[in-house]
């Protein structure tokens, strides 16, 4: 037998091309050249995710073989004993995701053709439209559709909307103030707007961003319901998802549930009891390629497709990971997709590209990918105490963001 391809490396690359702290994996290994990226991306967290890979994963992984993906997955989640979380799985999916495309380069095949191939040549995207003003909203919808974009996510001043008039109490603290009652109803207002305005050439999406108590969700998904959303997002909390059976009962607007996700828990009974139409986990949040292949295949079995998470905030390498499993599994449904500026691209050769409303793979062997570490370096992750996640009610008290 030959000698097997071991681990010689684990880094971690930090950089900051945008508003977002990325965190890039890369696994280098005993055959000179052969390396693999993977996205460990959890911005608000970045330092400590660096540190469960430098200090816990690599000692651990050094000298391991490349090719035994299941075992390294298995034994990286359980070896620490406390298993799961935000920080843990997003550390585990560098490695996981660079030992992929370390396989793929290996085969000489892409991702998508190691996990059983192409279904279909491009995977339809979604972006984001967001105004101030209805009227601002249903411009920029139309301009995404000149772009050839067709599914396009409303926003009215970003989550939770904003401007809304409130009275706080005396000594409120500072914060991202908002108020969900108003936040409903605007919006309700803007999506009929912007449909009257744009008829159904386009298909469109909201997220609560689970910005609504679970009974005023229920209400808008029910309000919602006549303008035929591709889906309604997050309208529930993770920590609320035994209400989804309250709100599948009273109608028939498609759900979206999953980016908070990271415990198999989660995602089990929303699947098996058809309380959601798309799962849409952020890949890196809930461990990597491995599991986000096994959550394909299970969702499958139950009519539910895929909507994985991809805002600013999932790295280039991500998105490369992403656009793996999309152009893969038969249960696809949409890609959400950020518009990567041209430092991205340039930082990131390889970074897939939209055409007409589709994002392509460039075919390459692996995850396509790679990265300018020199040119990344002249972006150094910032120290930041993020404000638009110190989201608070009317009366000052803590909301979730
Ligand atoms: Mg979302």
């Amino acid at each position: 037998m030959a000698k097997p391809v071991t681990i010689t490396d684990v880094q971690v690359i930090l950089t900051q091309p945008g508003k977002s702290r990325l965190a890039i994996v890369k696994v280098t290994t005993s055959e000179p050249g052969l390396y693999g990226l993977g996205c460990a991306t959890f911005t608000q967290r970045i330092f400590a995710v660096a540190a469960a890979i430098e200090r816990h994963l690599r000692p651990f992984l050094l000298g391991r073989d490349v090719d035994r993906i299941e075992e390294i997955w298995n034994m990286s989640m359980a070896h620490g004993y406390w298993r799961n979380g935000p920080v843990l799985n997003n550390a585990i999916s560098g490695v996981d995701q660079a030992l992929w495309d370390i396989k793929g380069k290996r085969a000489g095949m892409p991702v998508y053709d190691l996990l059983g191939g192409k279904s279909r040549e491009a995977a339809h995207v979604y972006v984001h439209a967001d105004g101030g003003s209805k009227e601002e909203v249903a411009e920029n919808v139309r301009a995404y559709m000149a772009r050839g974009f067709r599914y396009i996510r409303l926003q009215l001043g970003g989550y939770g909307g904003k401007g809304s008039p409130m009275i706080k109490p005396k000594g409120a603290p500072p914060g991202a103030y908002f108020d969900p009652r108003d936040y409903a109803r605007r919006t309700l207002e803007m999506i009929a707007f912007v449909r009257g305005e744009i008829g159904d050439q386009v298909e469109l999406l909201h997220d609560i961003h689970e910005r609504l108590a679970p009974i005023q969700a229920a209400q808008f998904a029910k309000d919602v319901e006549g303008f035929k959303l591709f889906f309604l997002e997050d309208a529930l909390a993770p920590e609320d998802i035994a209400w989804f059976r309250m709100i599948r009962a009273q109608c028939a607007t498609p759900l979206a549930m999953g980016e908070l996700f990271n415990n198999p828990h989660e995602w089990q009974t929303l699947i098996q009891e058809r309380l959601i139409d798309f799962i849409r986990m952020h890949i890196s949040q809930m461990g990597g390629i491995t599991p986000a292949r096994n959550v394909a295949i299970f969702a499958d079995m139950y009519g539910v497709r895929t909507a994985w998470h991809g805002p600013s905030d999932t790295s280039p390498v991500g998105h490369a990971a992403n656009l793996q499993l999309d152009l893969w599994h038969p249960n696809f449904g949409i890609q959400e997709w950020y518009r990567p500026s041209e430092l991205d691209y340039a930082i990131f050769p390889g970074l897939p590209v939209v055409e007409d409303g589709y994002l392509y793979a460039n075919d390459k062997p692996g995850l396509g990918i790679d990265i300018d570490e020199e040119l990344a370096a002249k972006y150094p992750c910032q120290d930041i105490v993020e404000d638009w996640t110190q989201t608070r009610l009317p009366d000052g008290s803590p909301a979730r963001p």
